[in-house]
């Protein structure tokens, strides 16, 4: 007889990740899984009881257990510090998390003695689903018997790019210079819109270190017995069709946010409440929501640079000003300053409800660092963009946005305060773009819908799952 399903996910611990396999441990639990999600002890205090709290009405097959990451409770654990984070975590968690799999001796039952067990009664896990950031659990996790899948947050398009790393990256030269060879990209993508690591501005520069190490780990997803990729046909059939026979199986499953039926409260922060409450106040249509992800700093000249802008386009904005977001300035000394320059038309918040705000009606056009979840989740709600794009994969998520699909609006390179005033006004007055926005927003909700092809990903997901169930519990005899 086939054992209980039962995965542990593993994201790589930061918002973006976190989100978005929760997301896909949600819909996994709705169509009868049981999973383990897991934390590092950090984030799950930050939680608090929130973590509970996503767990999808009545189902007890839910439940988040936590592993050091081995850095102090005050370190930052900002954006500078990831590769810090990600060789600590290796290092500390190693232990604890083979004992998460390791059926124990007595119950045979894997995970059954380790951190907060609040549901009891789990089944073994039979099934690894980690960040593809994580290869080293994929490798324990096989060596354990447990069959490990990767799951990468990246878009198809730029895993390609430099995470398969088997495209050459072009040095010196002129930024607006074609790169060719990029599927779905023909002769839309130029040197500015590689990811920031790819982009070597001179023959003298050589590969960045981070990208050596991100092309190094990468290798490893096509090793494991399946990727799962959170995009859809719709958005990325090219980049999709050219990963697809590297890999031992591949699923497009997403936008997993909009296939997951529960509302997931995943936020390390806690989100203002008064947002919702605010635009209902305002006119439809007539809000410029700002915010620039959960990791990006800007100096204290952008910050000034766009702010000024955003008043000078002169419509109600909601701005997203976290308190690690500005360098070297004093937080509440700046929100405050904010609040105060940007008068009855500004609402400043530390954190948003950001789904709630997105597909709110008085929601006009969305300012964003293009992260791909941000970007996926204006996508599901037709909601026209305007992108600032820092680093990583969002140079090339912003791209998308402006030169492929035409939702919105790309201010990579020059983001000055007439720049973001006259772009925000094209944004918000465009009738192409909001088209072009709600048009691809019914195709990709079509997607996820029953039938849809990420549903039919998915469920083929879940079968495979299953099926990898049983030879696991085999193995873990
Ligand atoms: N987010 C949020 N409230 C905010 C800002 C961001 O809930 O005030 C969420 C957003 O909905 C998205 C995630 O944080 O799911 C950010 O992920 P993304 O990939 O866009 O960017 P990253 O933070 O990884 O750079």
């Amino acid at each position: 007889m086939a054992a209980a399903a039962h995965v542990l996910v593993f994201p790589f611990p930061v918002q973006g990740h976190i989100n978005c396999m929760l997301h896909f441990a949600t819909a996994l639990v709705g169509a009868g899984v049981h999973v383990t999600f897991l934390h590092t002890e950090h984030n799950l205090r930050r939680l608090g009881g929130r973590a509970s709290a996503s767990s999808p009405a009545g189902s007890p097959r839910l439940r988040f257990l936590s592993i050091p990451d081995g850095l102090p409770d005050d370190h930052r654990r900002s954006v500078a510090d990831l590769l810090e984070l990600y060789k600590s975590l290796a290092a500390e968690a190693m232990g604890p998390y083979r004992a998460l799999l390791t059926p124990s001796p007595t119950t045979g039952s894997r995970a059954a003695d380790v951190g907060v067990d609040p549901t009891g009664g789990f089944p073994p896990v039979t099934c690894l689903v980690a960040d593809g950031l994580l290869p080293w659990a994929f490798h324990a996790a096989e060596e354990l018997g447990v069959p490990a899948i990767a799951f990468r947050t990246a878009s198809a398009c730029s895993l390609l790019l430099f995470e398969l790393g088997e495209l050459p990256f072009p040095a010196g030269g002129d930024l607006d210079e074609s790169v060719r060879g990029v599927p779905g990209m023909e002769s839309l993508l130029r040197r500015r819109d590689l990811p920031s690591l790819c982009r070597r501005p001179n023959e003298t520069d050589d590969v960045d270190p981070a990208l050596r190490v991100l092309v190094k780990l990468s290798a490893h997803s096509g090793k494991a017995r399946a990727l799962i990729l959170n995009t859809t046909a719709s958005l990325e059939q090219s980049a999709l069709a050219h990963i697809a026979p590297r890999m031992r199986d591949l699923f497009a499953v997403g936008p997993l946010h909009a296939m997951s039926p529960a509302a997931s409260c995943s936020s390390l922060l806690r989100e203002d409440d008064g947002c919702t409450a605010w635009l209902d106040c305002q006119a439809d249509r007539s809000v410029v929501y700002a915010s620039l992800g959960s990791l990006a700093t800007i100096s204290r000249d952008q910050f000034t640079e766009l702010f000024s802008g955003l008043v000078a386009a002169g419509y109600p904005f909601l701005w997203v000003l976290r308190p690690d977001m500005v360098e070297a300035s004093q937080d509440a000394a700046l929100q405050e300053a904010a609040r105060g320059a940007g008068g009855s038309k500004a609402r400043i918040v530390a954190w948003a409800p950001q789904r709630d705000v997105l597909r709110h009606c008085a929601e006009g056009c969305f300012l964003t660092h293009a992260g791909w979840n941000s970007t996926l989740e204006a996508v599901v709600e037709g909601v026209p963009t305007v992108c600032w794009p820092f680093s990583a994969d969002q140079q090339i998520n912003s791209r998308f946005v402006g030169a492929v699909w035409r939702t919105g609006l790309d201010m990579k390179d020059v983001c000055n305060r007439a720049v973001v005033e006259k772009t925000v006004r094209e944004a918000m007055e465009s009738a192409e773009i909001r088209r072009s926005a709600q048009a691809l927003a019914q195709q990709v909700r079509r997607d996820v819908a029953v039938g849809g092809s990420s549903a039919t990903e998915f469920d083929r997901l879940v079968k495979f799952i299953k099926k990898l169930s049983t030879s696991s519990a085999v193995l873990g005899q």
